[in-house]
């Protein structure tokens, strides 16, 4: 009762002086809903890389500046020491079932792989506030991942939906029959909001070629998907004699076009002497765009050391998570193996938000601009003893590491493990020390700050 009792008296209050001094009331309500205060923010479309300030207000960027007073604020959060960058874009992820049946564990399933999906919300416990499901579903599945996942996702899903109708897992990815481009270019034209490409994966990887199975089948109906959708391509790639890889990067993929894995063994990145592939610099320069997919078979440490020590660093950094790494792989960390073998970290930044969120057409993602959707990541970089692992088992030595310390996503924080925008307990307000058991009793927290 005592709480209802002081609810009453302030929202007489409220009235009151609503009533009294309308000018007061707005003079004294909080500018911003959130600020953040003190932190070095690196927003590469913006080219800010200094300590600002970052304010919040109704789910979007208030403010980009030096010294925002701390009394124009409802909440505010002292992040000094630590980063503050736009929420990370991660272009390569892997959400539901695909095509895996629902009943893939049972003797009489259509087939038995274990579907891909992982849970979309694992991404904010890196930074992360926007990933792309990388071709799980294609045009027969994708609206049970939509209606699974997507539509109730906290973070932000896009998606490359895959040329093979049924999408990955079960066990029809090598028929040229489920790869529909009319059908593949009809559902992404439907939901422009979700689809931003197309997706070619795993396809006739080491059987001899047949009638039906000709080397660029898969690859040649995925771009002709993308023509009549107009969005890009992403390749999972396997190189043959028939089928090389300077013929994909060269001939075939189109500019803004994205080569994922890029680092993964079966790529000539670093030729026998040394020096690195010169048909990744022609690429480049004809605007073919290459990205990590780290994945779980997909990143080789005797690929990227190399590459990186000539200059060579991928356009985009991404995970390739799923149901097969997730133990082990994360957007920071791929970010902290770069730092540690010498990509400055604005750089990593940059290949970690605005440039993945360009290669999808979303320019409005990746960037703290005034106006945009607040999706912000609190980052720490942490100097040390720290190791990394690649696909092939073998180990990385660095004196660097980064770490998600909280990610705010539509001004929602929906992430902050180390309650770096918390009261300490015993400070909290009474009504975090209530028994939530009566029915009306508002809940136990010490804030009324969104947070899911
Ligand atoms: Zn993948």
């Amino acid at each position: 009762m005592r709480n209802w009792t002081s609810k009453s008296i302030a929202v007489i209050f409220f009235f009151a002086s609503t009533v009294a001094s309308p000018l007061t009331l707005l003079a004294q309500a909080p500018r911003y809903d959130l600020l953040l205060k003190g932190g070095h923010v690196i927003d590469p479309a913006n080219h800010i890389d200094e300590v600002r300030d970052v304010a919040v207000f109704q789910g979007k960027i208030a403010a980009v500046e030096k010294n925002i007073p701390a009394d124009q604020a409802g909440k505010v959060v002292d992040v000094s020491k630590l980063y503050v960058t736009p929420g990370l874009v991660d272009i390569h992820y892997h959400i539901g079932h695909g095509g895996a049946p629902l009943n893939w564990f049972a003797p009489d399933g259509r087939t038995h792989f274990l579907p891909l999906g992982i849970p979309a919300d694992m991404a904010l416990q890196s930074g992360v506030t926007t990933i792309v499901d990388a071709g799980t579903a294609g045009a027969d599945t994708f609206l049970q991942e939509k209606e699974e996942v997507i539509d109730h996702a906290r973070v932000r899903v896009l998606a490359f939906l895959n040329i093979v109708s049924n999408g990955m897992q079960g066990g029809l990815e090598q028929s040229l029959d489920e790869m529909d481009v009319n059908l593949c270019s009809a559902t992404i034209k439907k939901y422009p909001d979700i689809l931003v490409g197309v997706k070619t994966a795993h396809y006739w990887t080491n059987l001899p070629w047949d009638a039906e199975h000709v080397p660029w089948a898969a690859v040649d109906r995925a771009i002709a998907c993308a023509q009549l959708a107009n969005v890009p391509v992403m390749y999972d790639f396997w190189p043959r004699p028939d089928r090389t890889y300077e013929d994909l990067i060269l001939n075939k993929m189109r500019p803004g076009d994205i080569h994922t894995h890029v680092f993964a063994q079966q790529f000539p990145i670093i030729l026998p002497d040394g020096k690195i592939n010169p048909a990744l610099t022609q690429a480049r320069a004809r605007g073919v765009i290459f990205d990590v997919g780290h994945g779980s078979g997909s990143f080789w440490f005797r690929n990227a050391v190399p590459a990186e020590r000539q200059g060579f660093v991928p356009d985009s950094f991404s995970t390739d998570l799923h149901t097969g790494n997730f133990n082990t792989v994360s957007m920071t960390s791929i970010m902290s193996e770069f730092l540690a073998m010498g990509v400055p970290l604005e750089d990593v930044i940059l290949r970690s938000t605005v440039n993945p969120a360009e290669e999808i057409h979303r320019t409005e993602l990746g960037t703290l601009s005034v106006g945009k959707d607040a999706d912000i990541s609190v980052l720490e970089l942490m100097k040390g003893h720290f190791s990394y692992v690649d696909c092939g088992d073998a180990r990385m030595d660095g004196n660097v590491k980064l770490t998600a310390r909280m990610t705010i996503r539509e001004g929602h924080i929906v992430y902050d493990p180390s309650g770096l925008s918390m009261v300490e307990w015993d400070k909290a307000r009474p009504q975090y020390f209530t028994i939530p058991d009566r029915g009306n009793l508002p809940p136990a927290t010490a804030d009324d700050y969104p947070r899911n």
